[in-house]
């Protein structure tokens, strides 16, 4: 299979004053299911297209493996691409649709109609296979289109908001679905998404991306637990943003050093793995499942709003100095609006930002 580098990647629209590709560097291994996750407009899609070839990146290359196919037409890359709205032809039937790609790469009957029942099993379409799109549903269409993408039997997958369409229950059984079928086809995917929760749960790894840079490429439970910036603890997830200063290293055991960081809270214990020195603005940032409330808890605060969701409830508290927190508990813990509370969390929970980090 297959390795995905881009290497200084810079793409600008005529007309536009901004890049929408300021750089980029981005290189995958074999097999891997990577996530190019950030809000609408961060350059997700040029990126995937510039990949693709529809799109021809101003400086940068991009390659497969060592083979820099930074200029070759879309046709001679052997890629799969997946549109977020299917982009099947209306007029063609499912099986005329997946034999469109094979007959311009003038693949022969036989083995034309080998891949195709192969690939219709695969996503569990056989019996669909002289139907039309519009006599099938949502989910099965963007089932087509993926077969579609993978029946070429490209060196690489491409798929741009493939879910964005479907409804909430339809999106997360996909989610799994296409995380599968990749896993047992092998193959290295590029997979664009502005939902956090897609990108985590299917991703080996996240590459987090704003204003046309990448800001954070990790697995995501590093993206979630250890952003390395401000616009990433925010874009991922809800998460408390304290600003404080270092006081020193508390406990330089355990997997990441603990740091005391005075803050309008009080001092407050958190990790962080590079060396920080006294004195030092930091911010800290802890997700609100990471807070319980405990009556004899370091820190209080007044409640002010409690929002049940079901499985959880969330409370925004007004704590000293001004300072706002989100706190997430079990439906069991919840506390009233209106009550002061105590309320603690674990250092292991609590991370550092660095600005210059
Ligand atoms: P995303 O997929 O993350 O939402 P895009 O890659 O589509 O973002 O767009 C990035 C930026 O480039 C946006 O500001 C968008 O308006 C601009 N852009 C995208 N395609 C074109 C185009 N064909 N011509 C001009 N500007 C474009
Ligand atoms: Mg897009």
């Amino acid at each position: 299979t297959t390795r995905v580098s881009l290497d200084g990647l810079r793409k600008t629209f005529a007309g536009s004053a901004a890049p929408a590709i300021q750089h980029l560097d981005l290189n995958t291994v074999e097999g891997e299911f990577i996530s190019l996750l950030g809000p609408s407009g961060c350059g997700k899609t040029t990126t995937l297209r510039c990949v693709a070839g529809f799109e021809f990146p101003d400086q940068g290359r991009v390659r497969l493996n060592d083979e820099d196919i930074t200029d070759l037409p879309p046709e001679k890359r052997d890629i799969g691409m997946v549109f977020q709205n299917y982009a099947l032809f209306p007029h063609l039937t499912v099986a005329r649709n997946l034999a469109f790609g094979l007959e311009m790469r003038g693949v022969g009957k036989a083995d034309m109609k080998r891949r195709i029942d192969e690939v219709l099993a695969m996503v569990q379409l056989t019996t669909m296979a002289e139907r039309y799109p519009r006599q099938l549903s949502g989910g099965q269409q963007q089932r087509v289109a993926l077969a579609r993408a993978l029946v070429i039997e490209p060196r690489l997958l491409l798929l741009d908001e493939p879910l964005a369409n479907l409804d909430a229950v339809l999106r997360e059984d996909m989610r799994v679905f296409i995380r599968e079928l990749q896993k047992r086809v092998g193959i290295t995917t590029l997979y664009v998404t502005h939902d956090q929760a897609e990108a985590m749960v299917m991703s080996d790894r996240v590459a987090v991306m704003l204003g046309g840079r990448l800001l954070q490429f990790d697995v995501p439970e590093a993206i979630y637990l250890r952003p390395r910036s401000i616009e990433v603890a925010r874009f991922i997830g809800r998460s408390n943003l304290i600003e404080g200063r270092v006081e020193g290293m508390t406990d330089a055991a355990g997997p990441y050093p603990t740091y005391r960081i005075r803050t309008p809270l009080g001092d407050v214990p958190a990790c962080y793995d590079q060396p920080l020195a006294s004195g030092q603005a930091v911010h800290v940032t802890i997700r609100p499942e990471a807070i319980r409330f405990q009556n004899d808890g370091p820190y209080t605060g007044h409640v002010q709003a409690t929002y049940f969701l079901g499985s959880t409830v969330e409370h925004t508290v007004q704590c000293a100095g001004g300072q706002s927190l989100l706190v997430q508990t079990a439906p069991s813990q919840r506390m009233d609006a209106g009550v002061t509370a105590a309320f603690a969390f674990d250092p292991g929970h609590a991370w550092i930002v660095a600005a210059d980090a």
